[in-house]
């Protein structure tokens, strides 16, 4: 028989009731986390979002009450009136907040009973992901989970009032709009007013805050959800959440600061005094350190030690000469095995013919001198990991288009090799170097960089041409802007990444405000004029009518409350994510639509061939 909630008002917080609060009356509601039946005794921890408390039925003080407990079961929901005690010495739980006092229950209310939940929030050990995907509401209700949710609450909002405080206004962009391209596949939604049309869920709101700017909001920002049709990988989610911002007049430095301030913010939220500014890198010399564009500085650079073998050595080595010779050196790894070093081959992605030599034992055996260089020059000690990246010997051809650049694109093939077997090395070999464990020190724990001056163009092997490396609003560079037509390899963006602990966080850049240039830079990826004005002659037109120069940024929120969070997965800090096959395991989504539906739409469904 259920009970109905009646007079109660509720009037304390299941993980709120302390010593303080001995002799009180107390309402406690929630969940029935655990029930301990010591026959004449009923122990039970009530449950909400803030904790959990001990209440006791006692058999002695009320039988009544007493026996109605014997009904209760997991996650039935309940009202426990009573009285706050402080508990027996020998029944203090100093691992819980509540663990000195209980509620003695005088009165219980059951407000409803549950069916033996597939797994309880209270279990030690976690149930597989697919079931927990499927009961999310069950799985939601594990603290690790309500704590996830509400520093992701206080992140959002940490981060709205700081921009808020900036001058900055929330303002909305449709979701249901036409195609943007950040390089994702569009997610359709046909109309059914006008049979075969289609709206596109925004990649991003990328063209939308560039027309506020247009419109004169020179401060927008919003917490938006953005929706990309790509094959997931595990950190990728179909549907995900963006900090999206965008000012007028900035400078770069601008855009950092913002950031920066509001990072700030979302970092205190969780406990963490973070330092600005954030160091600062052009992609180039993060290419030359560390292979890539998003680095680790956690993790020590590349050393390039080709100076110090001798042209001899190398030629007996079969290393090109004319290339970078990369020594990765890991912290702390120790000696490894023979079976060890065969682990690191597969560890390594050859681009453009570059080797390994992961056994550097063997050089230092055949060439102790240099190999003596090496270790200096890299600052090894004995028992650090080194392990060498180099060229081929055969001559390297560089009359690529993009050839002149300062980092060539055969060197690029080296760093980039080097740059990949670098973090392989340091996950595999996290325990033995320790260096991803958090220290309590934010500034070791929390790397953070901006990386700046990128390309403004990559070089498509496959179509043989030119493709925008950010999306196609990104500026060039003034000082670079005779060269789009020219030389367009040698044209670098006004773009930047933020990087945290070789994660990137979010990207952005300074727009192209002026249309003749906007139509420039479609012209010079190769769209034709009518492709243009076709895809975005709405935007084209809005820049002929007094467009001041702006830029911005977004940064993902759900990847900052991940790192925050300590979590491993987005899924665990996303109230309600999808699978790697894009699947809503709750409410089973995707799903077909009746005929009747897609005869509304004008549409049919083509089964594609199995193949
Ligand atoms: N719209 C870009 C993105 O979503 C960010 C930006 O340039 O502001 O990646």
């Amino acid at each position: 028989m259920l009970d109905f909630l009646g007079d109660l008002r509720r009037t304390h917080m299941c993980g709120a009731l302390r010593p303080s609060d001995a002799g009180k009356k107390a309402v406690l509601m929630g969940w029935v986390n655990r029930r301990r039946d010591l026959g004449n005794l009923i122990f039970v921890d009530v449950r909400d979002r803030s904790g959990v408390t001990q209440v006791v039925f006692s058999e002695e003080r009320n039988a009544v009450v007493h026996e109605k407990a014997e009904s209760l079961r997991n996650e039935f929901v309940i009202a426990a009136i009573g009285t706050v005690k402080l508990r027996d010495a020998d029944t203090i739980n100093p691992n819980i907040p509540t663990g000195t006092v209980e509620l003695v229950v005088e009165e219980l209310r059951i407000l409803n009973e549950a069916k033996q939940p597939p797994f309880l929030p209270s279990d030690t050990e976690l149930a597989n992901e697919e079931k927990r995907l499927k009961y999310r509401y069950i799985d939601l209700r594990r603290d690790v989970m309500q704590a996830n949710i509400e520093l992701r609450h206080k992140v959002s909002l940490a981060i709205r009032d700081y921009l808020a405080s900036q001058g900055f206004f929330e303002i909305e962009t449709p979701f249901m709009t036409r195609s943007t391209p950040e390089g994702a596949r569009d997610y359709l939604v046909p109309c059914r007013v006008q049979p075969g049309t289609f709206y596109a869920l925004p990649q991003s709101p990328q063209l939308f805050k560039q027309i506020l700017m247009i419109s004169g909001f020179d401060k927008y920002f919003q917490i938006v959800r953005c929706f990309r049709d790509e094959d997931l990988r595990a950190d990728r989610q179909p549907e995900f959440t963006q900090i999206d911002l965008e000012m007028s007049y900035p400078q770069p430095e601008r855009v950092w600061e913002t950031v920066e301030g509001f990072l700030t913010a979302a970092f205190k939220t969780a406990g963490h005094g973070i330092k600005t500014p954030f160091p600062r890198m052009d992609y180039d010399d993060a290419i030359r350190q560390y292979g890539i564009d998003k680095p680790d500085l956690r993790l020590p650079a590349f050393t390039d030690v080709r100076d110090c073998f001798t042209p001899a050595d190398l030629e007996q080595l079969a290393i090109n000469k004319d290339l970078p010779v990369l020594a990765i050196r890991t912290p702390r790894v120790g000696e490894l095995s023979r079976k060890e070093r065969d682990d690191i081959k597969p560890l390594f992605v050859s681009k453009g013919g570059a080797r390994v030599f992961e056994d550097f034992k063997r050089i230092e055996t055949k060439f102790p001198e240099g190999s003596a260089r090496v270790r200096q020059k890299a600052g090894a000690e004995a028992d650090d990991l080194l392990v060498l990246v180099v060229g081929s010997a055969q001559s390297v051809r560089d009359d690529h288009p993009a050839g002149k650049r300062k980092v060539t694109p055969a060197e690029l093939a080296i760093y980039a090799s080097a740059g990949l077997l670098r973090v392989a090395l340091a996950q595999k070999y996290s325990d033995r170097h320790g260096i991803f464990k958090k220290t309590g020190d934010p500034a070791k724990d929390y790397r953070f960089l901006w990386v700046t001056n990128f390309p403004m163009f990559e070089y498509d092997e496959g179509d043989k041409r030119w493709m925008a490396a950010h999306h196609p609003f990104t500026s060039p560079h003034e000082e670079d802007m005779d060269k789009l037509e020219s030389d367009p390899a040698m044209v670098r963006a006004l773009a930047y990444d933020v990087v945290l602990n070789g994660t990137e966080l979010g990207s952005g850049s300074i727009r192209i405000h002026r249309q003749d240039i906007q139509s420039k830079i479609f012209h010079a990826l190769g769209m034709t004029e009518e492709e243009a004005k076709s895809r975005f002659g709405f935007f084209l037109e809005a820049l002929e009518y007094g467009t001041p120069p702006h830029g911005g940024i977004a940064l993902g929120l759900d990847r900052i409350v991940m790192i925050l969070a300590g979590a491993d997965s987005l899924r665990e800090v996303i109230p309600f994510p999808k699978t790697a096959a894009a699947k809503d395991l709750m409410v089973d989504a995707p799903t077909p639509v009746t005929d009747a539906q897609l005869r509304d739409l004008g549409m049919g469904v083509i089964k594609k061939p199995t193949t």
